[in-house]
């Protein structure tokens, strides 16, 4: 998953996931009617095969990606459920909210099945988050499925799914066609785990793009967009992610499905985020982003992210994830892994790919280094924590009030620092013949191209990966880092690559990129402010010169130094302050109450940057580098 302004065994346990579709005698039924998507309101109708007795129907809790008990069950509504045109009486679970008690009657093999998912959700959180427009919708299955208890693993169910789309809709999908016409598709009988992991986009404004076409198996840019001036992808960007198919080939050394669809929203309508999936992912992004640069830089490593958790957290996942069904809860202690090397690896290849520049991919690794740098949270909860306690930490989108205080998933950027830490440390030990992508070819390519299925792992499976390529206390190296309580973020990984973190008056262009997109002044690495442009306070850094002023998240700035507040009025001012000692003057609203604060800062507007370290190793540049040759 991947979030951003805007997831022990020694003996190896392999999950089978059935791809193929699956033979059998009598499998549940479900088909989706997406017509009226438009209206945020989704029909189901389901028959489930049952024998007669005590029966219990469940509702998916813990959603795989999204690594916490999100399944949303608040919103399921119109349940009715017969047998031979009879209605069937149900009750909830008085503790599990997301089972549904039953009998079946004497003589039933059938139950027939209709509930609504209310799409109503706001545009933010996750896969439960708003997915609906007037010209499009991403079904996720797990809103509507409801399956009998009792299989200890979710791939032991089997389902036959259909969609009922909008007249004149396309979609795209991990599911095969198996019949159908234009508005009422059938697809293969799949087992649940495969369902729920192969979600359907489907829009009046839609296009289908082959990346790579010499690549076996294939792949999709699948794009549904609220407007036919979305879709004009580049010939720049589509080769950048036929570059991405042919960089991981290279680093991964194998895939591990039959296809892969990259399922992209582009609306503002609907949240945004990423989820993976082992065939596909679902990627939601701005309306603009294919015609707007700022937005495509800040979304470069959305679409590298979620296509490498194919292989490092779909097929490659830590044990306490790999829980086989919905219902078990999950344990994060390894996202550190499973989301902290996938955003390290997203981003190096969006770079690899020509997605986005090395300057560019520079550009967000500084601020990512900065922002952790200034993480005063560090001091009292430790990065090992925030992989645990992931599913309370992500409900609250990154950037949320007192963030810096609390933490939020800070094994994502961390993680970034963590892994070039690890592969420079690597290439520093080796004298440059050996890297991480060694590593990644033995844990990432185990078994070779396989179908979709579950290899689990665990921490000593990591460190001896690493060992295998060079011998070092990788145990030790690791739990420092996930262990730390330093305030400062581990910017050895920098240091390594030859470059240092520094500070200038003028943003880089992920900074500004950045500002531009959201319409916010980031004073964070000087005041200690982010200030949305009506003077809205988001964040206070603990320990900054605002925080001395007594500023707050959810202020407003209504003047600076006795006039109206603009961005760039505050920037002036920081500015102008620098190297006298006289305040900045803030007449500040909070809460119905007008206050003038004194803001004692002089050292000037600062802005993080990379700066080449001359004279040392560039594996910073190395790492960037192609694999394959273009
Ligand atoms: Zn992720």
């Amino acid at each position: 998953m991947r979030f951003r302004f805007c997831l022990a065994m020694g003996l190896l346990l392999t999950a089978a996931f059935s791809v193929h579709a699956q033979t059998s005698a009598n499998p549940e039924k479900i088909t989706v009617d997406l017509t009226d998507a438009p209206r945020k309101i989704l029909h189901a109708q389901m028959t489930i095969p049952v024998a007669p007795g005590a029966l219990t129907l469940l509702y998916a809790k813990w959603i795989p990606g999204e690594h916490m008990p999100d399944g949303p069950i608040d919103n399921l509504a119109g349940l009715f459920i017969t047998a031979n045109g009879q209605p069937v009486a149900w009750t909830r679970d008085d503790v599990n909210m997301y089972a549904i008690h039953l009998t079946v009657p004497d003589g039933v093999t059938q139950l027939d099945v209709k509930d609504d998912f209310l799409a109503t959700a706001a545009a933010s959180g996750f896969s439960a988050g708003a997915s609906t427009s007037a010209n499009l919708a991403l079904l996720s299955w797990n809103e509507l499925v409801l399956y009998p208890a009792g299989h200890k693993d979710d791939a032991d169910i089997l389902v036959e799914p259909s969609v009922v789309l909008p007249q004149g809709w396309q979609y795209g999908t991990a599911l095969t066609k198996t019949g159908g016409d234009a508005t009422h598709v059938d697809f293969g009988t799949v087992s649940l785990e495969q369902l729920i992991d192969s979600p359907l986009l489907t829009g009046r404004y839609f296009v289908e793009i082959v990346l790579a076409p010499e690549i076996s198996p294939k792949h999709f840019l699948d794009i549904a967009a609220d407007g036919p001036e979305d879709l004009k992808v580049s010939p720049e960007a589509v080769q950048g992610y036929s570059n991405l198919v042919r960089e991981t080939g290279a680093l991964y050394q194998s895939r591990h499905y039959e296809s892969y669809h990259f399922l992209v929203t582009a609306s503002d309508q609907v949240a945004h985020f990423g989820l993976e999936h082992h065939q596909s992912s679902d990627d939601r992004v701005s309306e603009r982003t294919f015609i707007d640069d700022n937005l495509q830089l800040l979304s470069a490593d959305l679409l590298p992210h979620e296509f490498t958790h194919s292989w490092n957290g779909k097929y490659r996942r830590p044990a306490g994830l790999a829980t086989g069904n919905y219902e078990d809860p999950m344990k994060g202690n390894l996202l550190w892994v499973y989301e902290g090397l996938t955003d390290y690896l997203g981003n190096v290849l969006a770079a690899r790919s020509r997605i986005e520049t090395a300057a560019q991919y520079r550009d967000y690794l500084a601020q990512d280094a900065a922002t952790l740098d200034a993480r005063p949270g560090r001091t009292w909860r430790d990065l090992e924590d925030t992989a645990t306690a992931a599913q309370i930490l992500y409900l609250y989108g990154d950037g949320s009030p007192w963030d810096n205080w609390r933490r939020n998933t800070d094994y994502y950027g961390e993680g970034d620092l963590v892994w070039l830490d690890v592969d420079t440390t690597i290439r520093k030990l080796t004298n440059d013949k050996k890297s991480l992508n060694d590593f990644l070819a033995a844990f990432e390519g185990l078994g070779g191209n396989t179908a979709p299925k579950v290899v689990p792992y665990d921490f000593d499976d990591v460190v001896k990966g690493l060992s295998n390529v060079v011998a070092y206390d990788w145990g030790a190296f690791l739990r420092e880092r996930l262990t730390s309580k330093s305030p400062h973020a581990p910017l050895g990984g920098i240091e390594n690559g030859g470059y240092k973190l520094v500070y200038t008056d003028q943003p880089n262009d992920y900074t500004q990129a950045q500002m531009t997109a959201s319409n916010i002044t980031l004073a964070w690495w000087s005041i200690g402010v982010d200030v949305a442009s009506d003077g809205r306070i988001t964040d206070v850094l603990v320990g900054s010169a605002a925080d001395k002023a007594k500023l707050g998240p959810g202020m407003q700035i209504i003047a600076v130094n006795g006039r109206q507040f603009s961005g760039s009025l505050l920037n002036d001012a920081i500015r102008d302050a620098k190297g006298n000692t006289n305040p900045i003057s803030l007449i500040v609203a909070n809460t119905g109450t007008y206050r003038v604060l004194a803001l004692d800062y002089h050292d000037g507007v600062r802005y993080p940057h990379l700066q080449r370290v001359d004279g040392t190793p560039d594996r910073l540049d190395d790492i960037l580098k192609p694999m394959v040759a273009r």
